[in-house]
Protein backbone atom coordinates (compact mmCIF):
# COMPACT_ATOMS: atom_id res chain seq x y z
CA UNK A 1 0.00 0.00 0.00
CA UNK A 2 1.46 3.26 -1.17
CA UNK A 3 1.18 6.36 1.11
CA UNK A 4 -2.23 8.40 0.01
CA UNK A 5 -1.69 11.95 -0.94
CA UNK A 6 -5.68 12.50 -0.37
CA UNK A 7 -4.66 11.76 3.53
CA UNK A 8 -1.49 13.80 3.17
CA UNK A 9 -4.10 16.87 2.03
CA UNK A 10 -6.81 16.32 4.59
CA UNK A 11 -3.82 16.74 7.46
CA UNK A 12 -3.11 20.09 5.44
CA UNK A 13 -7.01 21.03 5.32
CA UNK A 14 -7.29 20.54 9.36
CA UNK A 15 -4.47 22.88 9.63
CA UNK A 16 -5.99 25.33 7.23
CA UNK A 17 -8.82 25.46 9.35
CA UNK A 18 -6.79 25.89 12.65
CA UNK A 19 -5.66 29.26 10.41
CA UNK A 20 -2.16 27.90 9.23
CA UNK A 21 -1.06 28.76 5.51
CA UNK A 22 0.23 26.09 3.84
CA UNK A 23 0.00 26.78 -0.08
CA UNK A 24 2.77 29.13 -1.11
CA UNK A 25 1.38 31.52 -3.86
CA UNK A 26 4.83 32.68 -5.42
CA UNK A 27 6.03 30.89 -8.47
CA UNK A 28 8.06 27.81 -8.12
CA UNK A 29 10.24 27.82 -11.15
CA UNK A 30 10.40 25.34 -13.90
CA UNK A 31 8.58 22.43 -13.63
CA UNK A 32 7.18 19.03 -15.28
CA UNK A 33 3.89 19.04 -17.14
CA UNK A 34 2.89 15.86 -15.14
CA UNK A 35 1.38 17.21 -11.68
CA UNK A 36 4.40 16.16 -9.25
CA UNK A 37 1.96 14.92 -6.28
CA UNK A 38 -0.24 12.72 -9.19
CA UNK A 39 -3.86 14.28 -7.97
CA UNK A 40 -6.47 15.51 -9.82
CA UNK A 41 -9.32 17.53 -7.49
CA UNK A 42 -13.31 18.26 -8.86
CA UNK A 43 -14.63 20.87 -6.88
CA UNK A 44 -16.96 23.44 -6.83
CA UNK A 45 -16.69 27.12 -8.45
CA UNK A 46 -17.98 28.59 -4.89
CA UNK A 47 -16.03 32.13 -4.57
CA UNK A 48 -15.21 30.85 -0.74
CA UNK A 49 -13.79 27.50 -1.97
CA UNK A 50 -9.82 28.15 -2.69
CA UNK A 51 -8.70 24.66 -3.53
CA UNK A 52 -4.88 25.40 -3.25
CA UNK A 53 -5.69 26.98 0.18
CA UNK A 54 -7.50 24.75 1.58
CA UNK A 55 -5.63 21.27 0.63
CA UNK A 56 -2.37 23.39 0.97
CA UNK A 57 -1.93 22.32 -2.58
CA UNK A 58 1.54 23.83 -3.99
CA UNK A 59 1.96 24.81 -7.56
CA UNK A 60 2.31 21.68 -9.37
CA UNK A 61 0.68 19.33 -7.53
CA UNK A 62 -2.44 18.75 -8.73
CA UNK A 63 -4.99 19.62 -11.47
CA UNK A 64 -8.20 21.15 -10.21
CA UNK A 65 -11.41 21.19 -12.47
CA UNK A 66 -13.78 23.19 -11.46
CA UNK A 67 -17.66 23.77 -12.56
CA UNK A 68 -20.93 24.50 -10.82
CA UNK A 69 -21.44 22.46 -7.83
CA UNK A 70 -18.16 20.13 -8.71
CA UNK A 71 -20.20 17.97 -10.92
CA UNK A 72 -19.13 15.22 -12.44
CA UNK A 73 -20.06 16.20 -16.06
CA UNK A 74 -18.91 14.73 -19.37
CA UNK A 75 -16.20 17.36 -19.30
CA UNK A 76 -15.07 16.54 -15.95
CA UNK A 77 -15.13 12.97 -16.99
CA UNK A 78 -12.90 14.30 -19.93
CA UNK A 79 -10.27 16.02 -18.29
CA UNK A 80 -10.47 12.91 -15.87
CA UNK A 81 -9.19 10.63 -18.73
CA UNK A 82 -6.91 12.97 -19.99
CA UNK A 83 -5.67 13.73 -16.51
CA UNK A 84 -5.01 9.97 -15.55
CA UNK A 85 -3.79 8.26 -18.89
CA UNK A 86 -1.69 11.53 -20.33
CA UNK A 87 -0.61 13.46 -17.34
CA UNK A 88 -0.20 10.20 -14.68
CA UNK A 89 -2.71 11.67 -12.20
CA UNK A 90 -3.76 8.31 -10.09
CA UNK A 91 -5.98 9.99 -7.11
CA UNK A 92 -8.88 11.86 -7.75
CA UNK A 93 -10.56 13.73 -4.75
CA UNK A 94 -14.37 15.34 -5.34
CA UNK A 95 -15.37 18.39 -3.42
CA UNK A 96 -18.66 19.54 -3.19
CA UNK A 97 -19.49 22.18 -0.34
CA UNK A 98 -22.27 23.93 2.24
CA UNK A 99 -24.42 26.29 1.32
CA UNK A 100 -23.96 25.84 -2.25
CA UNK A 101 -25.79 27.44 -5.05
CA UNK A 102 -26.57 24.07 -6.81
CA UNK A 103 -29.03 23.52 -3.64
CA UNK A 104 -31.15 26.66 -4.75
CA UNK A 105 -32.27 25.55 -8.06
CA UNK A 106 -33.73 22.50 -10.40
CA UNK A 107 -33.02 22.82 -14.11
CA UNK A 108 -36.58 22.57 -14.74
CA UNK A 109 -37.04 25.82 -12.84
CA UNK A 110 -33.85 27.57 -14.58
CA UNK A 111 -34.57 26.73 -17.79
CA UNK A 112 -38.45 27.82 -17.52
CA UNK A 113 -36.99 31.22 -16.65
CA UNK A 114 -34.60 31.81 -18.95
CA UNK A 115 -37.45 30.69 -21.55
CA UNK A 116 -39.68 33.14 -20.33
CA UNK A 117 -41.90 31.94 -17.57
CA UNK A 118 -42.90 34.70 -15.36
CA UNK A 119 -43.64 32.58 -12.53
CA UNK A 120 -39.94 31.07 -12.90
CA UNK A 121 -38.80 34.29 -13.06
CA UNK A 122 -40.20 35.46 -10.01
CA UNK A 123 -39.21 32.64 -7.84
CA UNK A 124 -35.04 32.74 -9.25
CA UNK A 125 -35.52 36.38 -8.23
CA UNK A 126 -36.67 35.65 -4.74
CA UNK A 127 -34.38 32.91 -4.56
CA UNK A 128 -30.68 35.10 -5.35
CA UNK A 129 -31.76 38.70 -4.54
CA UNK A 130 -31.06 39.56 -8.16
CA UNK A 131 -33.51 40.72 -10.68
CA UNK A 132 -33.77 37.48 -13.17
CA UNK A 133 -33.96 39.12 -16.68
CA UNK A 134 -34.94 36.01 -19.20
CA UNK A 135 -33.62 35.98 -22.43
CA UNK A 136 -37.29 34.71 -23.82
CA UNK A 137 -36.01 32.39 -26.10
CA UNK A 138 -35.26 28.57 -25.79
CA UNK A 139 -31.60 27.10 -25.90
CA UNK A 140 -30.28 23.49 -27.05
CA UNK A 141 -27.54 23.73 -24.58
CA UNK A 142 -26.10 23.10 -21.91
CA UNK A 143 -28.38 19.73 -22.12
CA UNK A 144 -28.75 19.50 -18.33
CA UNK A 145 -27.49 22.19 -15.20
CA UNK A 146 -27.22 19.82 -12.73
CA UNK A 147 -28.85 20.78 -10.11
CA UNK A 148 -28.68 19.17 -7.10
CA UNK A 149 -31.49 16.58 -6.28
CA UNK A 150 -34.11 17.46 -3.71
CA UNK A 151 -36.58 20.15 -3.03
CA UNK A 152 -34.96 23.82 -3.35
CA UNK A 153 -34.02 25.73 -0.48
CA UNK A 154 -32.90 29.68 0.55
CA UNK A 155 -29.85 30.45 -1.51
CA UNK A 156 -27.09 30.08 0.69
CA UNK A 157 -28.99 28.34 3.77
CA UNK A 158 -27.23 27.03 6.30
CA UNK A 159 -26.30 23.41 6.93
CA UNK A 160 -28.86 21.04 7.88
CA UNK A 161 -29.32 17.42 8.08
CA UNK A 162 -31.43 17.51 4.44
CA UNK A 163 -28.94 19.66 2.48
CA UNK A 164 -26.16 17.45 3.58
CA UNK A 165 -27.67 14.56 2.40
CA UNK A 166 -28.56 15.97 -0.42
CA UNK A 167 -24.72 16.97 -1.08
CA UNK A 168 -23.07 13.73 -0.25
CA UNK A 169 -25.79 11.94 -2.63
CA UNK A 170 -24.55 14.21 -5.39
CA UNK A 171 -20.90 13.21 -4.52
CA UNK A 172 -21.74 10.03 -4.49
CA UNK A 173 -23.27 9.88 -8.16
CA UNK A 174 -20.09 11.62 -8.77
CA UNK A 175 -17.48 8.34 -7.71
CA UNK A 176 -20.32 6.37 -9.15
CA UNK A 177 -20.03 8.24 -12.56
CA UNK A 178 -15.61 7.83 -12.22
CA UNK A 179 -15.89 4.61 -10.66
CA UNK A 180 -18.19 2.82 -13.70
CA UNK A 181 -16.68 4.72 -16.84
CA UNK A 182 -15.04 1.88 -18.73
CA UNK A 183 -11.96 4.39 -19.73
CA UNK A 184 -11.06 5.11 -15.57
CA UNK A 185 -9.11 2.29 -14.62
CA UNK A 186 -9.73 1.27 -10.81
CA UNK A 187 -8.14 -2.07 -10.49
CA UNK A 188 -5.06 -3.54 -11.68
CA UNK A 189 -1.83 -1.96 -11.88
CA UNK A 190 -3.06 1.71 -13.72
CA UNK A 191 -5.79 1.87 -10.87
CA UNK A 192 -6.99 5.55 -9.82
CA UNK A 193 -8.77 5.71 -6.70
CA UNK A 194 -11.41 8.21 -6.06
CA UNK A 195 -12.43 10.18 -2.50
CA UNK A 196 -15.35 12.37 -2.43
CA UNK A 197 -15.88 15.17 0.54
CA UNK A 198 -18.55 17.66 1.78
CA UNK A 199 -16.40 21.15 2.61
CA UNK A 200 -17.96 23.47 5.30
CA UNK A 201 -17.51 26.84 3.83
CA UNK A 202 -17.82 28.28 7.71
CA UNK A 203 -15.31 26.40 9.32
CA UNK A 204 -12.65 25.51 6.82
CA UNK A 205 -12.75 21.81 7.40
CA UNK A 206 -13.29 18.79 4.40
CA UNK A 207 -15.82 15.59 5.46
CA UNK A 208 -15.41 12.65 3.53
CA UNK A 209 -18.30 11.10 2.27
CA UNK A 210 -18.41 6.94 2.76
CA UNK A 211 -18.76 5.24 -0.36
CA UNK A 212 -21.35 3.22 -1.43
CA UNK A 213 -23.90 4.85 0.92
CA UNK A 214 -27.27 5.79 0.56
CA UNK A 215 -28.89 7.83 -2.78
CA UNK A 216 -32.03 8.14 -0.40
CA UNK A 217 -35.31 9.32 -0.94
CA UNK A 218 -36.77 13.15 -0.18
CA UNK A 219 -38.83 12.51 3.04
ZN1 LIG B 1 -21.12 25.30 -4.98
Amino acid sequence: MTTSMTDHYLENNKRYADGEAIHTSAHPGKQAIQPARRVAVVACMDARLDVEDLLGLQTGDAHIIRNAGGVVSEDAIRSLIISHHLLNTNEIMLIHHTRCGMLAFTDDLLKAGLEGDPAAEKLLAQATGRAFTSCQTSAASPSAFHAFRGPIEPLDAPRDAKNMERLTWDVRRGMSAILNHPWIPTSGTDAVTVRGFVYDVDTGKLEEVNYPGPMGSIG
